[in-house]
């Protein structure tokens, strides 16, 4: 029986894992050693990251590769990925190749608005409290210059402050509506201390506030948040070409192969299931340079997704048309990230990883993580639509499924030629080993 533990913070590196090995594997000398193994071998690099988060036993490791030859409005770059799904980065690489010689990818910043809101309860009359906004509104802003003096120096700040009434949708609940510009910085910090200022000052002020009576004086403060829904945070990125450039294999004609994009953007504009599939292979291509520049993605996440739903239903992320003969794919998506801040200028990776990119602004990150989910969705729709995504995706796995079963070099060079000309199943690459083996 598993007892739980007190005290478990305050618990050296070392007894941590200890009390973890013993009571939760089955063997803690091996799980002990596994753990260690993950250790940087620089101690003053595993105690970075060691502070990063709470309780750390070990380091997390994920692979990280290369895509290059991305063309972005005229710029060559090599995007790095971490992603531990096989296939990602190839396909990237791929739809960059094939785009590179077409004029590559452009992108557009559409905004840079953050949103946060402080949520609270009033109890009386609203014309009341709508004149009290608009007096102590000034004051809102004045209390919080200590936070925005520098952000407003670098041409950000707070951008406005709305009284939203939202008692149709829950009794006595209003809210302030707050958008921020926190220019390089996703901003979270940011804005949660802004917010929480605003709070104060809201609470303090009705005390003292004359129009009120009784209740009023008593706004009761919920909470103050950011919001990860950041519409108003949003770039655009597409690619086009005469469609008779379309040319992707000897398979499918150039004019076939644009209409059933098209027809596949159609269906996940219109189709849920499908729908969540296609922008997770969107995600896929965003996500892996998220995590490489140490930027927030369950964030990007979050924010994504319920865009996507922002007409009611679930929806593409991505769009495609043909104009007289010009064939074109894009996608709008709200990205709100930094390249300063949070882990941006402490680890390692990340610094390196922003320095691969050029050492982009937070405008410039959006447009090539935009562009690394078009890629991304560009690739994988145009295998569905021909060949069917698991003959690639397989074949990138066939590494995967000999390192399962300990294959030898030797033994993966001959599989690797072997599978060149058959088809990739778990069973068969069990059966093909097992052969070699005999
Ligand atoms: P930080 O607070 O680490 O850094 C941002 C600060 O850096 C700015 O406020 C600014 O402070 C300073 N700065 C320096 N140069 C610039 C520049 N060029 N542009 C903008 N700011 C600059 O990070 P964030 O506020 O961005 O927060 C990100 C972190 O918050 C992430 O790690 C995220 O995971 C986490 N988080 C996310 C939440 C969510 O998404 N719901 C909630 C809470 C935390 P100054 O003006 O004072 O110099």
């Amino acid at each position: 029986m598993k007892k739980p533990i007190a005290g478990f913070s305050k618990l050296s590196k070392s007894e941590k894992i200890e009390w973890i090995a013993t009571n939760y594997t089955q063997n803690p000398k091996q799980s002990k050693k596994i753990l260690e193994s993950y250790w940087n071998t620089d101690p003053r690099l595993q105690q970075l990251h060691d502070e990063f988060i709470e309780n750390t036993i070990s380091n997390f490791y994920m692979p990280m590769g290369i895509a290059p030859n991305f063309l972005i409005n005229d710029r060559l770059y090599a995007i790095p990925m971490a992603i531990e799904e096989s296939s990602v980065v190839a396909a990237a690489s791929k739809a960059a190749k094939f785009w590179g010689d077409k004029g590559g990818f452009k992108t557009t910043i559409l905004g840079t608005e953050k949103v946060g809101q402080v949520h609270f309860i009033f109890k009386g009359d609203k014309s009341k409290l709508e004149e009290f906004f608009r007096s102590i509104k000034p004051k809102l802003l004045t209390d919080t210059e200590h936070l925005t003096n520098s952000m407003v120096k670098r041409g950000g700040g707070i951008k406005d402050i709305v009284l939203r009434d939202k008692t149709m949708e829950l009794e006595s609940y209003f809210q302030l509506h707050c958008t921020f510009e926190t220019q390089d910085a996703m901003g979270a910090n940011f804005i949660n201390s802004c917010l929480e200022q605003f709070a104060a000052t809201l609470k303090k002020e009705a005390l003292n506030h004359s129009n009120f009576t009784g209740e009023e004086r008593q706004i009761e403060v919920v909470m103050s948040i950011l919001s990860n829904y950041v519409p108003n945070c949003l770039v655009r990125a597409e690619v086009s070409c005469p469609i008779d450039q379309l040319q992707l294999s000897n398979d499918i004609l150039p004019r076939e192969f644009a209409e059933k994009m098209i027809r596949a953007v159609q269906i996940a504009k219109v189709e849920p299931y499908r729908a969540v599939t296609h922008n997770k292979g969107i995600m896929n291509g965003i996500d892996a340079v998220v995590l490489a520049t140490g930027n927030d993605f369950r964030a990007i996440e979050a924010g994504a997704h319920a865009y996507a739903a922002k007409n009611g239903n679930y929806s593409s992320l991505t769009h495609a048309k043909i104009e007289g003969d010009i064939f074109t794919f894009w996608i709008e998506i709200p990205l709100a990230l930094g390249t300063v801040g949070g882990l941006t200028k402490l680890h390692p990776m990340v610094k390196l990883n922003l320095e691969i990119l050029q050492n982009p602004s937070a405008k410039e990150l959006m447009e090539i993580m935009a562009v690394a989910g078009l890629a991304q969705n560009f690739a994988a729709v145009s295998s569905l639509v021909t060949t069917g995504i698991q003959k690639g995706h397989m074949k990138m796995h066939l590494m995967n499924i000999l390192n399962q079963h300990a294959a030898t070099d030797e033994e993966k060079t001959s599989l690797i030629e072997h599978f060149k000309t058959h088809m990739v199943t778990h069973r068969g690459v069990l059966n093909a080993l097992e052969n070699l083996r005999k």
